[in-house]
């Protein structure tokens, strides 16, 4: 059963990731916004015009929740307004995944919206992964689309738009062979408290069961001198947490700027990025393992602004199935990569994802899946079916596995991993974080909030006035995805 919820503040503070199941679900785990999303009313878009207003809806990661905060950046710094109306709006942008074939699938339902009253005077644009995948033929497929436009081509996207308000009719920006980074002057950012920042785009690996080298094109680094600068002005504006993203967030390379006899190493941004007066807290994400260094732990280690989490996905336990994937490391390198993490000083939460069903995974594979379950002893796991996609090179591979077994392979890979959470959970009764609130919690009268290790924590407090600050908590009660607290006084 996909769950789905609208993209809205909380999404981007994280607190609605305690919707989505930490064990995972089939295949739509990321998805942030979907089936409930707005719908057209036919009376409603025959209104005429409102003016330059946007709206725009976000499928997919917190990079693509983040890309549409810069091009929210990049409307508002052309005098649009955003409304959060999809009927009052003159341009309406689709933010898109195609991760997964059902993630790709719920956009063309919502163009599909359309057919009956085609654009009534918007300007509608597709952008992200399934534009890049789909190109020109969305057009065809949706005649009153407008714009086709690809993330690895966002810095053009200004120019696109003002080619459709000179009265172009249709444009598109869809070259992936750019050096250039996606930077605006001004970025929406939909949390007072947590911004986010990608520092690398693209990814130059090439698993074989993935669609991102060729949606997000190849790896590029943003300087880490224009990420500093812009870590300082979000200090001066008031955010305390950072979150520095990217699909391979330690493949980050300095591009080495005139006069700099070397760039800095990712660990090295880190600690720089700490530093910067007024940040709290620094997160990351995701690492691929085969780049996570030695030095990263020994950041985090001396370091307490850097968050004691790190996302490491491992993809399967089994080495065989990991070569197939082309994910360039070894059960074993993967369990080195963990006992390097565990022998940090302090505690460093790490979670992974999962995919189960790849093409000729047998019961033994699956069965080092959950060996390396117990392993590892992951604090979250997303995990997911197998989905063909376009462009990859698994789809020369027979997809052996049935639908309805994976699935089963689903529901034991996020079995094993629940029984892991509860008992690590359970441990963590009578500890105190500190825990940057959030919002109220689901969970009357309460509030909601985040640790340095990403755990959400549900607590009580005397206090009506907590949004945005850093409290002690402790926690009196565990549940696999979260615990429950009371403030301390
Ligand atoms: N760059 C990250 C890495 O290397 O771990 C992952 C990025 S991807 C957006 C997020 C997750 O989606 C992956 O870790 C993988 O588990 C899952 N995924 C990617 N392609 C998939 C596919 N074809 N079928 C099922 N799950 C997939
Ligand atoms: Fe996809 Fe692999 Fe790149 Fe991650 S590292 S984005 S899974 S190709």
């Amino acid at each position: 059963m996909p769950l789905s919820f609208d993209f809205r503040v909380d999404d981007l503070t994280g607190a609605r990731e305690e919707l989505r199941e930490v064990v995972g679900n089939a295949g739509t785990a990321l998805t942030q916004t979907g089936e409930a999303g707005p719908s057209l009313l036919p009376a409603q878009i025959d209104a005429p015009p409102l003016g330059a207003t946007f709206f725009i809806e976000t499928f997919g990661c917190q990079m693509n929740a983040h890309d549409s905060e810069k091009v929210a950046g990049v409307l508002l710094g052309r005098g649009y307004r955003q409304v959060e109306d999809l009927n009052s709006a003159k341009v309406v942008f689709y933010n898109t995944c195609s991760i997964r074939e059902k993630a790709a699938q719920k956009v063309f339902s919502r163009l599909g919206e359309y057919r009956k009253h085609p654009g009534h005077g918007k300007i509608i644009g597709v952008l992200g992964c399934v534009a890049q995948q789909e190109g020109e033929e969305i057009f065809e497929r949706a005649p009153w689309v407008s714009l086709v436009c690809g993330s690895a081509s966002y810095s053009k996207l200004p120019a696109l738009l003002a080619q459709l308000e000179a009265g172009n009719r249709r444009v598109t920006g869809l070259d992936t062979d750019t050096d250039e980074t996606f930077e605006t002057e001004i970025t929406r950012r939909d949390n007072p408290f947590r911004a986010y920042l990608t520092i690398i785009e693209g990814c130059d690996k090439s698993c074989s069961y993935c669609v991102v080298p060729y949606t997000r094109g190849p790896e590029r680094s943003r300087s880490s001198a224009s990420v500093l600068q812009e870590v300082r002005k979000l200090a001066d504006a008031g955010y305390s947490e950072i979150q520095l993203l990217g699909q391979t967030v330690n493949s980050y390379r300095d591009p080495m700027l005139r006069g700099m006899t070397r760039g800095m190493t990712f660990a090295e941004l880190l600690v720089a990025v700490a530093a910067v007066p007024g940040i709290r807290r620094v997160r990351f994400t995701t690492s691929h393992p085969r780049d996570f260094s030695r030095d990263i732990v020994e950041a985090i280690d001396s370091v307490p602004e850097l968050c004691d989490h790190v996302h490491l996905p491992v993809q399967s336990g089994s080495t065989r199935v990991l070569r197939s994937m082309q994910r360039t490391y070894s059960r074993e390198e993967y369990l080195e990569k963990i006992a390097l993490i565990r022998s940090a000083r302090r505690p460093i939460s790490v979670t992974s994802d999962i995919i189960v069903g790849f093409p000729g995974e047998t019961e033994e594979d699956l069965a080092d899946t959950l060996s390396l379950l117990d392993a590892a002893q992951y604090d979250g796991v997303f995990a997911f079916q197998y989905s063909p996609r376009p462009n990859t090179s698994s789809l020369q591979m027979a997809d052996t596995i049935p639908e309805q077994e994976k699935g089963r392979r689903l529901a034991v890979v996020q079995d094993r991993q629940r029984e892991i959470q509860i008992v690590r959970n359970n441990e963590l009764v009578g500890q105190t974080f500190e825990v940057l609130v959030d919002g109220a919690s689901r969970r009357p009268g309460q509030w909601a909030g985040r640790s340095s290790s990403n755990r959400i924590l549900n607590f009580s407090s005397p206090h009506s006035d907590l949004l945005g600050q850093y409290i002690q908590v402790r926690v009196t009660g565990a549940s696999p995805n979260s615990l429950i607290g009371e403030q301390v006084i």
